[in-house]
């Protein structure tokens, strides 16, 4: 069994967080610190640690997480100034926490897509 992470908690409501969405397979947070007026992390409410662990059974649940993130784009007043969707994987990709999360970044002109090393 993956090892939970402090995501796991925020979906069971048993720490706090600032829920924006929540429903049976998703759950939407904003990021405890923020790189945009708008940054919300979409997480499947299924402990998934990396995308190297997806599977077909969770295409449907990954299809949700762009419907959602379309409609938090919409609440937010971002969709049409544009925004970021991004997901992290291992150490290269900067992951910091293990259990699969979509970032939803917005409201503010957001740059080129990465930085040179
Ligand atoms: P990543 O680097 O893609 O794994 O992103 C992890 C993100 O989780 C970071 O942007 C953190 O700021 C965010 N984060 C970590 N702990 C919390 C928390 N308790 N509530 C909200 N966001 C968090």
């Amino acid at each position: 069994m993956p090892q939970e992470t402090i995501f796991s908690k925020i979906i069971r409501r048993e720490i706090p967080a600032n829920i924006v969405y929540q429903d049976d397979q998703v759950t939407a947070f904003r990021d405890i610190n923020p790189q945009a007026p708008t940054h919300i992390l979409l997480v499947p409410n299924k402990l998934i640690p990396t995308v190297n662990d997806v599977t077909a059974e969770d295409e449907q649940m990954l299809g949700r997480l762009f419907t959602v993130a379309r409609r938090i784009a919409e609440q937010e007043g971002i969709a049409e100034s544009g925004y970021r969707l991004l997901i992290n994987c291992n150490r290269d990709g900067g992951q910091e926490v293990f259990h699969l999360h979509m970032h939803l970044v917005g409201g503010r002109p957001l740059g080129p897509m990465l930085k040179r090393a």
